[in-house]
């Protein structure tokens, strides 16, 4: 169906699913098949091995195309093999510029597996669209950022750097994990390629690791599905299912999550015993107009720090009980991460200090859980912090 007319919430539930050709079956099915029976020799064949399509995949593949406002997409086993399909349009001698608070991972990956490979970064505060003007170079083939980034939330102006973009004529890749399709469409904003990691919030319930490269540049479209084809980290026909079937609550999903996250946030804002409270949503948060103008909800991740350091954060997330202490975000129940230990190890301790992450700051993935309770488990976790032990 052409779903392109209709409002995301229809989107999410009908782009890329109508009835199964094949048997009508209303929902796409599981094609576990890794091969496809050909008529004869020569004649068109619409599906021929697995890697290369699978009607599964493709399903998922249009709806979250649907959803970015993109002509083109492609399902990719993780969201950092999502990643390398963008990093595999660069050649031996290319520059990137990348904003400096970066998904860790795709950090590693930047600078211990491209790097080598003779490509190079230059990473700048991409709050501010004239640094990533000013690291531009004659060799500058990709600019990537995060926004929000993770996991000090801090925004990139994705049409100012858009602006920046298309002058110096280089594709702006934009990683919309945090805030979704839901919240904030880059390619509307001017991005040329939108990549998310579905492990998140996409697929919604921590079941199913998956990635996506959307795009409506169909040259650079037909590269990554080159190299899509030719590297093979597809994800399984199961694992675009689960994501599929994730993908139609993203809307109900995700009004939960940035109420919770929202009253949950205020909450620790006004808590004697938590500091440097980050969530876009709230007021004082110094890009909350931009927030309010560039996205359509303000997400479900919020970030704070405990005085008491590492010793004290480690305390907090032992006493927890509902939030469960775990790498991740983006699914139905809360988690709590340590980022200087766990999702932002791979990052130098200096350098990690540098960009304002420290031993005590503690990054929540709000579920949609009742926020009272949430809020009793995070008070009875730090009532021994406020008592001062
Ligand atoms: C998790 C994450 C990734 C990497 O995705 P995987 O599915 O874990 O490979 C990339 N970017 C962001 C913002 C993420 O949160």
């Amino acid at each position: 169906m052409s779903a392109d007319t209709y409002g995301p919430a229809t989107r999410a539930i009908h782009a890329g699913q109508g009835a199964d050709p094949a048997t009508g079956a209303t929902i796409t099915p599981v094609y576990l098949t890794s091969t496809y029976t050909q008529r004869g020799i020569g004649e068109d064949v619409r599906y021929e091995y697995s890697r290369t399509g699978n009607p599964t995949r493709e399903a998922l593949e249009t709806c979250l195309a649907s959803l970015e406002g993109a002509e083109h997409g492609l399902a990719f086993a993780s969201g950092s093999a999502a990643t390398a399909a963008v990093l595999s349009l660069l050649r031996p001698g290319d520059h990137v510029v990348a904003g400096d608070d970066l998904y860790g991972g795709t950090y590693r990956l930047f600078e211990r597996v491209w790097r080598p490979l003779g490509i190079s970064f230059s990473y700048v505060d991409a709050r501010r669209p004239e640094a990533i003007a000013e690291a531009l170079g004659e060799a500058t083939r990709l600019v990537w950022i995060e926004t929000p980034s993770n996991p000090l939330l801090r925004l990139a102006d994705i049409a100012a750097v858009a602006g920046v973009t298309r002058e110096a004529g280089v594709p702006l890749a934009v990683d919309n994990t945090f805030a979704t399709p839901c919240f904030q469409n880059p390619l509307a904003l001017g991005a040329d390629i939108v990549v998310h990691s579905t492990t998140k919030y996409l697929g919604g319930h921590s079941d199913v690791v998956g990635g996506a490269v959307l795009t409506s540049d169909a040259e650079l479209h037909e590269q990554m599905k080159f190299y899509q084809n030719s590297a093979g980290a597809v994800p399984g026909a199961f694992d675009a299912w689960l994501t599929l079937r994730g993908v139609k609550t993203l809307s109900v999903r995700m009004q939960r999550h940035a109420l919770n996250a929202f009253l949950l946030a205020a909450h620790l804002r006004d808590a004697a015993w938590a500091r440097d409270v980050v969530y876009p949503g709230l007021r004082d948060h110094p890009q909350h107009e931009l927030a309010a103008r560039q996205m359509r909800g303000f997400g479900g991740m919020v970030t704070f720090t405990l005085p008491g350091g590492r010793q004290a954060a480690d305390a907090f997330v032992r006493r927890l009980r509902l939030f469960s202490f775990a790498e991740s975000l983006g699914g139905v129940e809360s988690l709590i991460c340590h980022p200087a230990t766990m999702t932002h190890a791979a990052i130098p301790p200096d350098e990690r200090a540098a960009r304002g992450i420290g031993d005590g700051t503690l990054r929540l993935s709000v579920g949609i859980e009742d926020v009272g309770d949430l809020v009793v488990d995070l008070e009875q976790a730090a009532a021994p912090l406020a008592r001062g032990s």
